[in-house]
């Protein structure tokens, strides 16, 4: 079997140590060429002695020194490189087969981007990427003749169902499904009395009751605007308008997501909340592998329940469809808002019930325009968070 080597973009987080994890019991199939950063140190070192890729990429050029210095006490060989640019290189690079997008934010939209030019296996954790710039993506993927297969636990189930053979970014794929279920735990408020939700704190959002995960994700899980992201992202992955999507709560998050036929079946894929195993899927496919997850336990898993979300408690999966309806850039417009509202959230900087607010301020204060370049995405980017940060600036005011 030919060795795959593996580029890990944002290896120090959640989705980078999952990945790490399953490569690690497949030594002989994978070869890691290259892990990158933003500025975690310690752990890059770790990771490098553990893996010894041939490049490691820290964005923060004080982190690269910092990290060439201890590599070069512990005689390792990889060589360490500086810088944003350097992302999409390590992610472009000739020997590289796939490409594990798994940065971020934002900051994940270049490289996925040259992965996606280059025509790599692009596994894709990254959705706000998709949601940024899903036609741009999907275009060099089409162009390219890349592979992509989606590693958010939702998409990765969705794609199980669909039937054998499809492939995301054809142009043509009647795949016959009438409705995608997408699952949603609700995250750590489903509960919670909806007039307690000014005080609640960061530590409170990051608790999510079934995954563990980075902090913005985990804050966009509480808010449900990861839902609204899934939804956003389920469109461009499989080509289906928004109404064809129906999110329904499902605390257990033992059913990953669901496709609902023609014919009455609907097809769905169960497993523990652990995402090795869409990693392991989507590294594998077509074939299957080993990932360390514990198999489910039917008979000891309980009751699985679903239900629908309020629109009240989850203001947020409102805005997301708002944005799809409006098209274009507004779904950038949507994410740039969210990162700056989470961000000073997380820094304690604004109240959990502003999020939203701050969101549907900033959508509806720029118009939307076509997706016709990669510069008109980043110039709503721009412009969504100069306005998200006033917002943030004068909700503040109100606050305090
Ligand atoms: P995380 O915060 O744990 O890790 C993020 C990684 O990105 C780190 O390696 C960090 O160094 C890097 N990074 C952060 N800012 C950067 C920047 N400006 N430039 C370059 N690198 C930067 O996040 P995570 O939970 O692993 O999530 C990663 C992505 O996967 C997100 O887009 C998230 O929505 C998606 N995702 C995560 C999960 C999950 O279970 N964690 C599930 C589905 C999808
Ligand atoms: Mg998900």
């Amino acid at each position: 079997m030919k060795t795959t080597q593996l580029t890990i973009l944002g290896s120090t987080g959640s989705i980078g140590l999952s990945t790490l994890d399953v490569v690690a019991r497949q030594p002989e199939r994978f070869r890691v060429h290259a892990l990158t950063a933003h500025r975690n140190v310690e752990r890059m070192r770790e990771q490098c002695l553990r893996h010894a890729p041939d490049v490691a990429v820290m964005v923060d050029a004080d982190a690269a020194d910092a990290l060439r210095t201890a590599l070069a006490a512990s005689g390792s060989r990889t060589q360490v490189r500086a810088g944003s640019e350097a992302l999409a290189e390590v992610a472009r690079a000739p020997q590289v087969d796939a490409v594990m997008a798994a940065i971020v934010g934002g900051a994940g939209l270049l490289p996925t981007l040259a992965a996606a030019e280059a025509g790599k296996r692009v596994l894709l954790a990254n959705k706000e990427a998709l949601v940024m710039s899903g036609a741009l993506l999907m275009d060099a993927v089409r162009r390219s003749g890349a592979c992509l297969l989606p590693i958010d636990s939702e998409h990765n189930a969705i794609f199980q169902c669909l039937p054998n053979g499809y492939v995301c970014a054809e142009p043509v794929t009647p795949h016959g499904a009438r409705r995608i279920w997408l699952t949603a735990s609700g995250g750590p408020f489903r509960d919670r009395p909806l007039d307690s939700f000014a005080g609640i704190t960061p530590d409170e959002a990051c608790a999510h009751p079934n995954w563990e995960m980075g902090r913005k994700i985990s804050v966009d899980s509480a808010t449900m605007m990861n839902k609204g992201l899934e939804v956003i992202e389920a469109c461009w992955l499989f080509a289906v308008p928004p109404a064809t999507i129906q999110v329904v709560l499902h605390p257990q998050s033992i059913v990953h997501s669901m496709v609902a036929y023609d014919d009455g079946s609907v097809l769905a894929q169960l497993g523990n909340p652990d995402m090795r195993t869409p990693i392991a899927h989507a590294l594998a496919w077509p074939e299957r592998m080993e990932s360390g997850v514990e198999p489910l336990d039917l008979l000891t898993m309980g009751r699985l329940e679903f239900s629908e979300p309020e629109a009240a408690r989850f203001p947020a999966l409102g805005l997301a469809y708002q944005a799809l309806e409006r098209g274009g850039t507004a779904t950038a417009v949507l994410n740039a808002a969210n990162e700056v509202a989470v961000e000073a959230f997380l820094a304690e900087r604004l109240a959990f019930s502003e999020i939203p607010v701050v969101i549907a301020a900033t959508l509806d204060a720029i118009e939307a325009e076509p997706v016709d370049s990669l510069e008109r995405v980043l110039s709503a980017d721009r412009k969504a968070r100069a306005i998200a940060g006033e917002q943030v600036a004068n909700a503040r005011q109100v606050v305090s």
